[in-house]
């Protein structure tokens, strides 16, 4: 499951003028700073690929990478910016929402989720309406390489995704699969790749 080449194809602001040829999808999305560009960076060993749809105007949008030139990462809008107007989220919730419903060609969100920090209650939110809405997930969890002081009161990262489990695991049939991941160390990266090309199998 190599990735040999990957380019930015198109931003969409809306689901019907996403990339129509019918090749599946993975969509990345997460709370702001929680890792994603550099996850994507790492995925697809290009510095300057994530870079490109964190040009202003574009971080808004359902943002298209055709890899290997037979399927696609896509980048969702992050959610959770402290500092954007109500109204602008608002907007990026409705058409985030409308594009997991309705886009036909997406296989799974990929959902990050910092495991280097408590359950935030948003993440929680997010996860909770994917699966009440039966949007398939798989959750990635960012920074594991992350080391907390326990005299401090903080938990590995190992904790904390075991709790981000049982807390969403009410809204879920089964247990999503999930993976480990860290941009520093590369860890994960390979069991991203496989875990999509079995997806795309399927
Ligand atoms: P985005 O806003 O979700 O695109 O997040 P970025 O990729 O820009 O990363 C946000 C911050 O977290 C930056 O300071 C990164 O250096 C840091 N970061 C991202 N991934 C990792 C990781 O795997 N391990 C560690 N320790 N830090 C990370």
């Amino acid at each position: 499951a190599q990735i040999v080449s990957a380019e930015f194809v198109k931003s969409s602001v809306e689901t019907e003028a996403c990339p129509s040829d019918g090749s599946p999808e993975f969509a990345l999305v997460g709370r702001s700073n929680v890792g994603k560009s550099s996850l994507l960076n790492s995925i697809v060993k290009r510095k300057k690929l994530a870079l490109t749809s964190k040009k202003p105007g574009k971080t808004q949008c359902i943002n298209h990478f055709r890899i290997n030139d037979s399927w696609y990462l896509v980048d969702l809008p992050g959610y959770g910016y402290a500092s954007a107007p109500h109204e602008l989220k608002q907007d990026w919730n409705k058409f985030t929402k409308d594009y997991f419903l309705n886009r036909s060609t997406l296989v799974s969100v990929f959902l990050l989720i910092d495991a280097s920090i408590p359950a935030k209650k948003i993440d929680l939110e997010y996860a909770s309406w994917l699966g009440q809405n039966q949007v398939p997930m798989t959750l990635i969890f960012t920074k594991c390489d992350k080391r907390k002081k326990k005299k401090n009161g903080g938990k590995h990262p190992e904790e904390n995704v075991q709790d981000f489990q049982e807390l969403i695991s009410k809204y879920f049939d089964a247990v999503p699969p999930w993976i480990m991941t860290s941009s520093l160390t590369n860890q994960g990266r390979d069991e991203i790749l496989l875990h999509m090309a079995q997806l795309r199998n399927y």
